[in-house]
């Protein structure tokens, strides 16, 4: 996914758009944790942050809900079908006529402030 995909998601579902986190990284790599063998993530929420990580590899429209689930202090279950729900309600609202001309109430600007060995592989939104 990219931000405006990203956006266009939140925008999409009112009650997403509410709870939509402060920061967004996206990461151009795939990411991964060891244990017990390799398990594969599309996207992370930091702990106690009002921000949300993203893999522009392996997330689909449902991490971004499934990750927002997560700052809220939802469970892997919750977090899962909201995840649906969210992406459910995203693919019938864009194709509803005039779904381009919809407020964009949520909208992300890109900040360059990372570190420099995540330059390149990492990029920083903040919310607008
Ligand atoms: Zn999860």
């Amino acid at each position: 996914m990219d931000i405006t995909e990203v956006e266009d998601l939140l925008n999409s579902l009112r009650l997403l758009g509410l709870m939509a986190p402060q920061h967004i990284f996206l990461v151009d790599e795939e990411i991964s944790m060891q244990v017990d063998g390799k398990v594969l993530f599309r996207g992370v929420a930091p702990a106690g942050g009002n921000a949300i990580v993203l893999s522009t590899k392996t997330s689909n429209l449902t991490t971004p809900a499934h990750e927002i689930a997560h700052t809220l202090g939802f469970g892997e279950f919750a977090a899962d079908l909201i995840g649906k729900l969210a992406a459910l309600k995203y693919n019938v609202t864009r194709q509803l006529p005039f779904s381009g001309l919809r407020l964009r109430e949520v909208k992300y600007q890109e900040v360059d402030d990372l570190p420099p060995q995540f330059k390149g592989r990492v990029r920083h939104y903040v919310r607008v």
